[in-house]
């Protein structure tokens, strides 16, 4: 049985780790988060310890190593622009490490983070979910069988409506979460990237607090992208149903269906850690470029092949 600490134990995603953990028949010991609102960790650890500053978690999780009782894994749930932080203080610990996406905000951090993987000796695992979603599997393997070089023509919409909170969160801040682009389209681009092959050009054409869109060429497909969080960028074919979320993917004018299969994909993804082939953090390179450049460029609504929400 392995030990895992968790940070962010009181967010919303936290409690997917904490499910995997114990679906793993593993445990969770330690849990760190500042806000203390973490009743959730009775339904799974009731006995795991738990701290709001810092400073007791490290010297807690440091006495237990001195004594010979370290921990496996560290799990980290916290705001985006600190997993850089949490992961090195994982490694630091003599931990494994499993990281929530995106796994950093710019691709240089991932350079340092590589550097102290080796000193260290201990791995930096991240969730990218999307890669074991068993139609993107089957999708992948497909493409991968066929030696057409023409490219596919892949529309990729994706609007999450959130509320007047999200602005005023971490989420809404781009220096914490990166923005609409990295903190929800990384699932997505690392999804093109895994499907699709190398990156060949970003071009941005709406870059908004609330909305972003823009055009991504690979080897094996174009790809016009549109993200929202904004329920006034919602189709009426959405609103008349009273959904708050509208996703879909093109490829070729056929859509991909992949509705189905999200519920387990972080039990997935533990599993597929714990059996040593969890994604490196090389295998987030290409999504974390591509987010990096998505921000720090100039957005341009002239440019071509504008996805059909951004006209
Ligand atoms: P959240 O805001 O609900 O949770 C973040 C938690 O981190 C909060 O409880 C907050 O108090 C805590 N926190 C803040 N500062 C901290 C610090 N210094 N040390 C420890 N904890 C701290 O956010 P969330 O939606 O749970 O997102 C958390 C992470 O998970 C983000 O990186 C996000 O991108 C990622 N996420 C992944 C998925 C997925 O499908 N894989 C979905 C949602 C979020």
């Amino acid at each position: 049985m392995k030990k895992f600490a968790l940070i962010g134990a009181a967010g919303y995603i936290a409690p997917r780790h904490m499910r995997a953990i114990k679906d793993t028949q593993n445990q969770l010991v330690a849990a760190l988060d500042p806000n203390d609102s973490v009743g959730i960790i009775d339904s799974y650890f009731p006995n795991c310890d738990f701290f709001t500053e810092f400073e007791r978690f490290d010297r807690h999780i440091d006495k237990k190593r001195r004594k010979g009782e370290s921990i496996d894994f560290v799990s980290i749930c916290s705001p985006n622009y600190l997993h850089d932080s949490h992961v090195r203080f994982g490694l630091r610990s003599e931990s494994h490490v499993i990281c929530e996406k995106p796994l950093v905000l710019n691709p240089w951090n991932i350079d340092g983070l590589q550097e102290l993987e080796r000193e260290s000796g201990f791995r930096v695992n991240t969730i990218l979910q999307l890669r074991l979603h068993p139609t993107i599997i089957g999708l992948k393997a497909q493409l991968d069988a066929v030696s057409d070089t023409s490219k596919k023509e892949v529309d990729l919409t994706y609007i999450t409506s959130r509320g007047n909170w999200y602005n005023v969160s971490w989420k809404g801040d781009v220096k914490k979460s990166g923005g609409i682009a990295t903190n929800i389209g990384v699932h997505f681009f690392d999804m093109l990237h895994f499907l699709f092959g190398k990156l060949q050009h970003n071009r941005v054409h709406i870059n908004q607090e609330n909305s972003a869109s823009g055009y991504l060429e690979y080897e094996k497909a174009r790809v016009r992208w549109f993200l929202s969080t904004d329920e006034r960028s919602l189709p009426t074919s959405a609103v008349q149903q009273g959904q708050r979320t509208f996703r879909s993917i093109t490829i070729d004018g056929q859509e991909l269906e992949f509705s189905d299969g999200f519920t387990d994909l972080h039990t997935r993804s533990y599993e597929h850690i714990l059996s040593g082939q969890g994604f490196t953090l090389e295998d987030n390179r290409v999504a974390i470029e591509t987010v990096s450049d998505i921000r720090n460029q100039k957005a341009d609504i002239n440019g071509d092949d504008l996805h059909p929400f951004a006209i």
